[in-house]
């Protein structure tokens, strides 16, 4: 997605330790004129897989995950990483590692809202090693619904996260695809979409 690939260039700031910071349109303030067009365009490259819901995960998947869900005509339910007091009900849970926090939380979503009915499309605005991406399969399978897909708004292609989901025979769709944040710089690989 070329305007994406170009606001990650002028607007984006290359971190030491392979990390981009992306804070002023993705995962901090967020930019909804941006954000639409890219639920937009993976719900283009998922409209004739039947997708039931769009699983993403606290916070920063939640918008290209709501605005995917809102053109698939869908619902979007997200992972908690936290527990909520008003979660009584039976949940699915999973342990992920956190690339950027370095620590492992318990994330989970309440079993009401997926079933083995269910045909998911996974969302997530970055993937590195793919351990949310991972934590959200495992909770879909807990559930018994099927992971269709995953839709991921920048992709770290230098980390084996997307090795790993295609090896699991997972469909993956990048609209941004980084080959490396060498001496301060980004450059891409070819997008997916
Ligand atoms: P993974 O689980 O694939 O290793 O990492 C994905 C998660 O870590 C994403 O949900 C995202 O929140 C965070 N993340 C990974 N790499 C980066 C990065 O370079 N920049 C930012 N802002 N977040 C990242």
């Amino acid at each position: 997605m070329k305007e994406l690939m170009e606001r990650i260039e002028n607007d984006g700031h290359v971190l030491g330790e392979g990390v981009l910071k992306v804070d002023s349109f993705v995962t901090h303030q967020v930019d909804p004129v941006l954000m639409e067009k890219i639920g937009k365009q993976f719900a283009a490259c998922f409209a004739d897989r039947q997708i039931t819901k769009v699983v993403t995960i606290e916070a920063s998947g939640i918008a290209p995950a709501l605005f995917a869900a809102q053109h698939l005509g869908v619902p979007m339910v997200f992972a908690r990483k936290s527990k909520s007091l008003t979660m009584n009900e039976e949940l699915l849970t999973a342990d992920v590692y956190s690339f950027t926090k370095q620590t492992t939380s318990t994330i989970s979503i309440s079993r009401k809202f997926l079933s083995a009915e269910d045909n998911v499309l996974i969302v997530d605005d970055f993937l590195a090693n793919g351990q949310a991406a991972k934590g959200l399969i495992e909770l879909c399978r807990q559930a018994g619904a099927h992971v269709d897909g995953i839709g991921i708004v920048i992709e770290k292609s230098f980390q084996d996260g997307r090795q790993l989901l295609e090896e699991m025979g997972l469909k993956v769709v990048s609209l941004a695809r980084i080959d490396s944040l060498s001496d301060g710089k980004v450059t891409f690989l070819k997008e997916d979409a």
